[in-house]
């Protein structure tokens, strides 16, 4: 309740605005709205130098309250929604930056602006080195999400492995739309930007409102079932050199940590009876194994198949459509204001097939590869899900936990650790 308080209070603290577009747009219609700001801009590079500092100072402060178990974690939350959130209004975002070094990876005539690529890269860094820590606090949709947190609601495996699978989802179709460049569905999608800007798409705004309310219940919802940057991080956190630990002690079993974690990121003791057979095991594996390359290639079959339809996400599909259907009247009704423009332009409609055809045959490849992906996200979790490994006491799992630093004070070992200190 503490949390939710401090959150209101920070809410009614004076809001500066004095953010600025500092994100190029891309050259297709992505579907997001750029803010409208309603002040002058003194100096942009100055900006961006504030931005990428406020990044990495929040990275750091977050680094050192989660290894040396301090406490300051609502005060970067805090500063993070107020910075990053209301003032800059969520438009300098590592979550969004996956698109544009997508785009940039494929597209010569897009250059990536230095600032988007640091929001893409310092929390991977930090990742791969100390965990999640961009999550604890300093990222502003998760920083809103967890000030509201009020209660650990639990939810079953089965539902969490099912929606657990979603980011990934979202992080291949983010990556297929943005490699064909047709749209940045991070950005058009973005549930928490009308809250950060007071306003925009209403349905959106609902969104994010409902996404709020749960998080008061359970934590995080938007990290948990939907974040792909949260996905990408998970990986490099599960591998990271330093990790998230609760404890140098013996951990006693007492479930404590387990219960106070809101996203579940504490798996605990299992003991594995009856044992299988080792050679039941590796029986069981293998299965798994040869299961992995037949859904990957189911996958990446129907997403070929469904190619065609996915690429209407790219400007020049939809207008050849249009343009045909417009052709196709015997009495034509007002031309739509993009087959004026087509006309306008001089282009043959052969030239507009040409360029469609290119544009589907694009997404024809890239379709494949991501149903690929998306069949080997389908077993992994499979896999992941069937095989039980034996674990005697409560352990953090390093790919799940954002480092938010709330079990640590429900460690009673902690407790007498931070006590001596
Ligand atoms: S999971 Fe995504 S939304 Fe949540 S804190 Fe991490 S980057 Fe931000
Ligand atoms: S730091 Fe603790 S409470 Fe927070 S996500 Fe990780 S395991 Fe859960």
């Amino acid at each position: 309740m503490g949390r939710l308080i401090m959150f209101v209070v920070a809410l009614l603290a004076p809001i500066v605005a004095m953010a600025q577009n500092r994100f190029p747009k891309p050259d297709f219609e992505s579907g997001y709205e750029y803010p409208d700001h309603e002040y002058a801009v003194p100096n942009e590079i100055l900006w961006d130098v504030l931005d990428v500092t406020m990044l990495l100072a929040l990275l750091l402060a977050a680094t050192w309250a989660v290894m040396k178990k301090r406490k300051p974690m609502i005060w970067i939350s805090i500063v993070s929604v107020l910075y990053f959130g209301f003032l800059r209004e969520g438009c300098v975002c590592s979550v969004g930056s996956i698109q544009n070094v997508a785009l940039a990876l494929v597209d010569p005539a897009y250059s990536m602006p230095w600032n988007v690529l640091a929001f893409f890269l310092l929390p991977v860094v930090f990742a791969l080195l100390f965990g999640r820590v961009f999550c604890a606090g300093v990222c502003p949709m998760g920083a809103l999400q967890e000030l509201v947190n009020v209660k650990s609601g639990k939810i079953g495996k089965p539902v969490a492995m099912v929606l657990g699978l979603l980011p990934w989802l979202y992080l291949i179709m983010t990556l297929l739309y943005a490699l064909t460049r047709s749209r940045f569905i991070v950005c058009q999608f973005d549930p928490f930007i009308g809250i950060f800007r007071l306003g925009g798409d209403v349905e959106l705004l609902i969104f994010g409102v409902v996404l709020l309310i749960i998080s008061v219940f359970t934590g995080r919802p938007f990290c948990r079932f939907l974040c792909p940057y949260g996905a990408l991080l998970s990986l490099f956190s599960s591998v990271s050199i330093k990790k998230v630990e609760l404890t140098k002690k013996k951990c006693v079993n007492c479930d404590l940590c387990h219960s106070a974690c809101p996203i579940d990121a504490i798996r605990a003791p299992y003991a594995n009876t009856p044992q299988e057979e080792r050679r039941e095991g590796v029986k069981r594996l293998l299965g798994y194994m040869l299961f992995l390359p037949l859904l990957m290639v189911t996958g990446a079959l129907l997403m070929r198949m469904s190619a065609e339809g996915l690429s209407r996400a790219h400007k020049d599909v939809r207008l050849y459509d249009m343009v045909v259907e417009y052709e196709a009247q015997t009495a034509p009704e007002t031309m739509p204001l993009e087959v004026e423009g087509f006309y306008v332009k001089g282009i043959t409609v052969d030239e507009l097939k040409a360029t469609r055809d290119a544009v589907v045959e694009e997404y024809r490849t890239y379709s494949t590869w991501a149903g690929a992906a998306m069949g080997l996200v389908l077993a992994l979790a499979l896999i992941r899900f069937s095989v039980k490994r034996r674990r005697e006491t409560y352990e953090i799992d390093p790919a799940a936990c954002v480092a938010c630093g709330r079990c640590f004070e429900y460690c009673p070992q902690n407790r007498k650790e931070t006590l001596k200190a």
